[in-house]
């Protein structure tokens, strides 16, 4: 690890002040990946600007929906009663991420912030089109069990990491940013970018801008399941998961929101599948349908030809894990 400079701010205009001054700082949250990533010298700014000062950490409901704090932690966002009650897709996805010490540190901007788990991003010595681009994509022809099967381009098939993520690109909801030009809002599903000719880029965040907050609308799903598959029960990245919400009544699907992680550089939405499901009646049949649906144009790499599948099964579980709920 390289020498820095630590700074902490107590102002969301200091913090951005001072990202603005130094182009090769960062924010630094709770740190449960940034400071892995400098350990290995995958990343190596001159300067952390420690935003924990900033009063970022409310969860705040009402009529309209609930805004949640960049800061507060993913803990007490699954532990929130308004989150258990109104937004259990959003609970049950926290709870299946890392483990309970890395909830208890990690907060809501810096799981969407954090990078992919591509074993060669890690690792300097071997090439990697998003640490260095240019310098190839050692997955493409090595170990691709994790990767991408949608969206992927010839320079990257990284998958994004967080389970959080995918509940909320389900859930429509937005991320609030501050940054040197003023406030703006972005819906959440264009916050994460594909890899396309600039994998080295995750997200649309531009120069000196934060994550402030995340806004999710209030919504009348009465039916939703997270279900994630992975090697471990617990601490564990998803190889495939799907944060699947359905408003059902009588046995109709009046409205369904789905979405899959672990297949893509970003939360991969399935607004197609999610408009053939509305209308139709809540069985094993128009799940079936749904999840042959889900993987349609799906791209794999060898070690991960297992995911259509898996996800295939993973669509129809989810649906069928939600449409059974109380
Ligand atoms: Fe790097 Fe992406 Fe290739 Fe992994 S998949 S080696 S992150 S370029």
């Amino acid at each position: 690890m390289i020498n820095f400079d630590y700074i902490r701010t107590f102002t969301t205009k200091a913090a951005v002040d001072a990202k603005v001054k130094s182009a090769s700082s960062q924010f630094i949250a709770g740190g449960t990946n940034l400071v892995d990533l400098m350990k290995k010298g995958v990343t190596s700014p001159d300067k952390l600007i420690d935003i924990n000062g900033l009063p970022l950490k409310q969860i705040t409901a009402d009529a309209k929906g609930i805004l949640i704090g960049a800061l507060a932690l993913n803990s007490e966002v699954a532990e929130n009663a308004i989150i258990k009650t109104k937004y259990p897709l959003l609970a049950a996805a926290l709870n299946a991420g890392a483990s309970p010490q890395l909830r208890n540190m990690a907060t809501v901007g810096g799981n969407m912030m954090q990078r992919t788990r591509c074993s060669y991003f890690y690792d300097i010595t071997m090439p990697c089109n998003k640490r260095e681009p240019g310098s190839g994509c050692g997955a493409l022809q090595g170990q691709n069990r994790m990767h991408a099967i949608f969206g992927t381009s010839e320079k990257c098939i990284a998958v994004h990491p967080s389970d959080m993520c995918v509940a909320l690109a389900a859930l429509d909801a937005s991320v609030h940013i501050s940054g040197p030009k003023g406030d703006r809002k972005i819906l959440f599903t264009d916050f994460h970018r594909l890899s396309g000719d600039t994998p080295e880029l995750d997200n649309n965040l531009q120069k000196g801008e934060l994550i402030t907050g995340i806004h999710i609308p209030a919504n009348a799903f009465n039916k939703t399941h997270y279900l994630k598959i992975r090697d471990r029960a617990s601490y564990a990245f998803a190889l495939v998961s799907v944060a699947a919400a359905l408003e059902i009544s009588g046995n109709t699907i009046n409205n369904a929101k789905l979405a899959m992680g672990g297949v893509a550089h970003k939360p991969w939405r399935l607004t197609a599948v999610e408009k053939f499901l509305t209308g139709k009646p809540a069985n094993k049949e128009t799940f079936t349908a749904a999840a042959n649906m889900a993987m349609e144009g799906a791209n794999t790499f060898g070690q991960n030809n297992f995911k259509i599948k898996m996800g295939k099964a993973a669509v129809t579980e989810a649906l069928q894990q939600a449409a059974q709920k109380i």
